[in-house]
């Protein structure tokens, strides 16, 4: 035969015959079977790199993304040669339907998207080795049914989502693990040290971040998650080894928004998943503990954003090892696991791809209701602060999760005042307004909402968020849909101008204080009024941040730089003599010192907590930070150090004898603690000054009636009896003491997330920075037993002691980072109490 012809039919074969090509299995691939031990993530990554360098004509593979310890984060497509030759086409089609592209209509004759998203959190190991079974499954040229499935579907799958935690435990499991995995709970496998694989590197919970995206991971992957808005997505995950498998319907509470189709398809999956385990004679259970509230997890958030989304969860977890004898005495494997998972995904794809014509036409019906109807009861949120970069921040976060904003055109309107509690004239003219007629508008009732309709109070996480609060920005919540105006931002700070004598600077928000961070950095010397004062007819407010020349000679261009970076409203001044108010010369203008910071972690903390915090001044503050292992804690000097942050956690310290005395030595001595939620009670109640209210407890007692026929209730009501005393996250208005340095920048309020029911009595040697009065909750539910409580008490206290001074925090100000609101009273708290 000519050679060219046998060339060309070389390239043919390879072009037309790709479902001959075969691909080894992750078995063949990685050398052992899959379930025999855990496989670290590079592996995993070196599978799917070469599955896509095998079968080109089928997969396509991207990085896109890369987590804080450089590992790199994959999302791989499966479809049919025909459908992966045209796969943004169809991507474009399917953002059509959505109504963000809006080029031309788009068409539901496509395929359905599938999104498999594997292993969260980290330390639920089974699911990144179940996806690879996935993967070999749907590009195996032998499986017909999946070839059959491909034929109307495409498959995205995420091998993992968090890689650092997964590398995290698995490094550390395969450096504990004998030559076989013992089954024995009490072996060391079995326990995993602080702070665990199931977090990222910050020690987030990235299931619990998807519409607040402050971590890394979850920014890059919603990016590509909103350029596709799959149909449908699975979230993979573990939880206690003796629980049987869990999977859709999810348990109450849904939130209202929840369409009757996606209640519906979830029934539909449940039981196809049902129809397997039955035949295998394996234990499942529906309905129960994973609900559809908080809108940042793996399947709510799909879910508002119109696909049908899912927690899958397998027994297992950390505490599993690669085998565990359970309660029952069976020997719970990793080979089962992975059994499980791999099993409902290809359940999943069966009933996906069997009801596509349905599942494409709801979810076109979807974004068209929106955009004729709108969602809920109120329409629009109008943002009218003037705080450019509180909105800005705000901006950020819409933006992230492609929410549109515009400017709203008419004058007045009326609407609910989220700081007031009440319905109000406003004008809402140039206002920032956000609708719920666009293709997000599901996402933006439940994100703005004042307060969310919770049928069933036993939810898994917090029940309040509205963002008005959460951001500190005064808004409205309005019935009408509001004319808008495409949205122009207002103008940003002007350049620097030079000066004779000084610069001021507003200090208002979060921005301002990682610029004082960046000025502290640079070595430039600050200085804040403590006080209001009147300069050229202007009025500045205590917290003005005062940068005289003398002294920065050299850094002016730097400052200037930072101004421009963090947009600081600054105003250059020619003197230090004030028409009203203190001179800059006076005691009351206060020198910052740069406080060296150390916070506290490592075992006896909670990990999350601290790991915010160290985020916080990393990745946002970008000041240094030196973390201390509690364990460690009573053999360091603390002599270098200035600030201690106790985080949420029990510490051994706070109640041991000696290291307290110790401790207590150096604040005397001008140290500074900042103590947050737990620690604040165990403070409360080492002696310190602070005290647990404990009055009404008492008082409770006394008046309790003899036990009369209203205490005999039914068994089955336990679960309700215990929701009484309970408190899963609700918003709190706070009384502001903003004449304190700890609250420059606020008004005389401010919204808490109250996590528990602890109360502090008012500090008598000390300030009461921010109470709670009667009736103050604003959203969220509070059993009825926990909510009588909630009153009368500190929440947020300074005290001095001795030289040095002590900042209580009853609840965590910056909550998983997206408590954007309390960043700024945490910075305080670091640089301008007790100097
Ligand atoms: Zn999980």
């Amino acid at each position: 035969m000519d050679k060219k012809i046998v060339l060309f039919l070389f390239f043919a074969c390879i072009v037309f015959c790709s479902f001959a090509q075969t691909i080894k299995s992750p078995d063949e691939f990685l050398g052992y079977p899959l379930g025999s031990k855990y496989t670290p993530h590079y592996k995993i990554v070196n599978y799917f790199k070469y599955a896509v360098a095998a079968m080109p004509q089928v997969m396509k593979l991207d990085q896109y993304g890369e987590t804080n310890e450089g590992r790199p984060l994959l999302l791989a497509y499966i479809a049919t040669p025909e459908n992966l030759a045209k796969l943004d086409d169809i991507r474009k089609n399917n953002l059509r339907l959505t109504g963000m592209l809006t080029d031309q209509p788009g068409n539901t004759n496509a395929p359905v998207i599938v999104w498999l998203s594997y292993n969260v959190h980290g330390n639920e190991t089974s699911s990144s080795e179940a996806s690879m079974k996935t993967l070999y499954e749907l590009l195996n040229p032998a499986n017909n049914a999946t070839k059959e499935w491909l034929k109307n579907t495409v498959v995205l799958i995420d091998p993992c989502i968090n890689p650092d935690g997964r590398d995290r435990y698995v490094n550390w499991y395969n450096s504990v693990v004998g030559k076989n995995a013992n089954p024995d709970k009490q072996s060391r496998e079995h326990m995993e040290p602080w702070p665990g694989g199931r977090t990222n590197h910050y020690n987030f919970d990235l299931n619990r971040d998807w519409a607040w995206q402050t971590q890394k991971e979850t920014q890059q992957r919603l990016k590509m998650y909103n350029q596709w808005m799959p149909q449908v997505h699975v979230d993979y995950h573990e939880q206690g080894y003796n629980n049987p498998y869990y999977f859709a319907p999810a348990a109450q509470p849904y939130h209202e928004v929840v369409t009757q189709w996606q209640r519906d398809f979830q029934v539909t999956i449940g039981k196809n998943n049902a129809k397997y385990f039955d035949s295998n004679g394996w234990l499942y259970f529906t309905k129960e503990e994973f609900d559809l509230f908080y809108p940042s997890y793996g399947d709510t958030y799909p879910i508002y954003s119109g696909a049908i989304g899912m927690t899958f969860e397998q027994g297992g977890g950390s505490r599993s090892g690669s085998a565990v004898i359970i309660d029952n005495g069976d020997t719970l494997t990793l080979k089962d696991r992975i059994a499980h998972h791999f099993t409902t995904g290809m359940s999943t794809l069966e009933m996906a791809s069997q009801n596509k014509e349905k599942l494409m036409k709801e979810f076109s019906n979807f974004f068209i209701n929106e955009k004729n109807n709108g969602i809920g009861e109120y329409k629009s949120f109008v943002v009218t602060d003037v705080n450019s970069n509180k909105i800005n921040a705000l901006k950020r976060m819409l933006d992230g999760n492609n929410i549109l904003y515009s400017n709203a055109v008419i004058n007045n309107a009326k609407g609910f005042n989220y700081f007031s509690g009440k319905e109000e004239s406003f004008s809402a003219a140039n206002s920032l307004v956000v609708s719920t007629y666009q293709p997000k508008g599901t996402l933006v009732k439940v994100l703005f909402e004042p307060k969310s309709k919770l049928v069933d109070s036993a939810t898994y996480d917090i029940t309040a968020w509205s963002l008005p609060y959460v951001f500190g920005l005064q808004a409205y919540a309005v019935k009408e849909k509001i004319t808008i105006t495409p949205y122009v931002a207002k103008q940003t700070t002007a350049a620097v101008p030079e000066t004779s004598y000084g610069y001021l600077v507003n200090y208002t928000s979060f921005e301002e204080a990682k610029f004082l961070a960046a000025l502290l950095n640079a070595g430039i010397r600050v200085r804040f009024a403590e006080k209001d004062f009147m300069l050229n007819g202007k009025k500045f407010m205590r917290g003005t941040l005062i940068v005289l020349k003398k002294g920065n000679e050299t850094k002016l261009a730097e400052f200037a730089a930072a101004a421009q970076k963090f947009n600081a409203n600054v105003t250059a001044i020619s003197t230090g003599f004030m028409e009203s108010g203190n001179d800059f010369g006076s005691a009351k203008t206060h020198f910052i010192n740069q406080p060296k910071v150390a916070l506290v972690t490592g075992k006896g903390t909670d990990a999350g907590a601290a790991g915010e915090l160290w985020h916080l001044f990393e990745q946002e503050l970008d000041y240094p930070l030196t973390l201390i292992n509690a364990d460690d804690f009573t053999n360091l000097s603390l002599k270098n150090i200035d600030v201690i942050i106790l985080p949420n956690g029990n510490y051994k310290f706070l109640s041991d004898k000696e290291p307290l005395a110790d401790l207590k030595t150096w604040v005397r001595q001008g140290g500074k603690i900042i103590a947050l939620e737990n620690a604040v009670n165990q403070m409360a109640n080492g002696d310190w000054g602070l005290k647990v209210k404990k009055e009404d407890e008492e008082k409770d007692k006394k008046d309790e009636p003899k036990v009369s026929y209203a205490d005999v209730k039914p068994y089955e009501e336990n679960e309700h009896e215990y929701i009484k005393n309970t408190i899963a996250g609700a918003i709190y208005k706070l009384d502001i003491d903003n004449t304190h340095p700890l609250a420059f920048g606020y008004p005389n309020y401010y919204f808490t997330l109250k996590q528990d029911d602890k109360m502090y009595e008012f500090l008598k040697e000390g300030w009461n920075v921010g109470i709670i009065k009667k009736d103050s909750k604003v959203a969220g539910f509070a059993g009825s037993k926990v909510k009588d409580k909630i009153k009368d008490g500190t929440a947020i206290g300074v005290q001095e002691y001795g030289q040095g001074s002590i900042v209580y925090f009853s609840d965590d100000p910056v909550f998983r980072c997206f408590w954007e609101n309390g960043k700024l009273m945490l910075s305080n708290a670091v640089f301008f109490v007790g100097q």
